[in-house]
């Protein structure tokens, strides 16, 4: 009888102590866990960017398609000729935009749509003049590298930075991947867009792709595995 007791005992004392041991190891390897979570994050990083590298690019008539999404910047520039205005789909989106955003007593109006190469021009080079060029090419596009001249990208109520924050920009930032935009610039991208913050400028990627790029919270350049630097 005694015998069995004590067997009882040390049977209760094991699983005690492997009762800690297994919380130890637990502990130890959720923690384990954590810090290769922590290093895979930086070590994944590099994993991403190379398959972003496999993303197909193809160059048609000087326009670059990257996965069929044509990509202007300020690595990948337009032919001088490249003028057709905005694009039919740019346009009817918009449009649809502007009367989901009525109903919400938002006005959405074009400010800027479709500008020609030698427009652009004019224009970079009075913005050039007034400020420089450095402090130019954070805001606006030399010519043959606006997006502007793609006839996808719109500037929505006007281009100023006062209207950072104001509600017509916040409604853009919250449905326009709906009808297919995205804020083209966003927010802590500056330098990877090359450009400043500008939330009145969307560009049309079509819905899918717009809801993804919103969802992963990435810019094009992201998106697509490009930079944006004047070579
Ligand atoms: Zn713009």
């Amino acid at each position: 009888m005694k015998r069995i007791i004590i067997v009882f005992i040390s049977a209760a004392l094991l699983l005690l102590i492997s009762g800690c041991g297994k919380n130890n190891i637990t502990e130890s390897s959720m923690s384990a866990a954590d810090s290769t979570a922590d290093s895979s994050s930086t070590v994944e990083q590099p994993a991403v960017k190379a398959m972003a590298k496999a993303h197909s690019t193809e160059i048609i008539d000087g326009v670059t398609y990257i996965d069929g999404i044509l990509i202007v910047n300020k690595t990948y520039s337009l032919p001088k000729d490249y003028n057709y205005g905005l694009t039919d789909e740019t346009l009817e989106s918009f449009n649809k935009m502007k009367k989901a955003a009525a109903k919400d007593n938002i006005s959405l109006e074009i400010a800027s749509g479709f500008r020609s190469y030698e427009e652009q021009e004019t224009l970079y080079k009075e913005y050039s003049a007034e400020n420089g060029q450095k402090e130019a090419d954070t805001y606006s596009a030399r010519a043959g590298y606006s997006e502007h001249q793609s006839g996808l990208a719109i500037d929505v109520n006007g281009a100023d930075f006062s209207m950072v924050g104001q509600k017509d920009m916040k409604w853009l930032e919250k449905h326009c991947s709906e009808y297919g935009f995205i804020i083209r610039f966003p927010k802590g991208k500056e330098n990877i867009t090359g450009y400043s913050y500008e939330p009145w400028h969307i560009r049309y990627v079509g819905k899918k792709t717009a809801k993804e790029i919103k969802k992963q919270g990435v810019c094009l350049e992201e998106y697509l595995g490009v930079d944006s630097e004047y070579k």
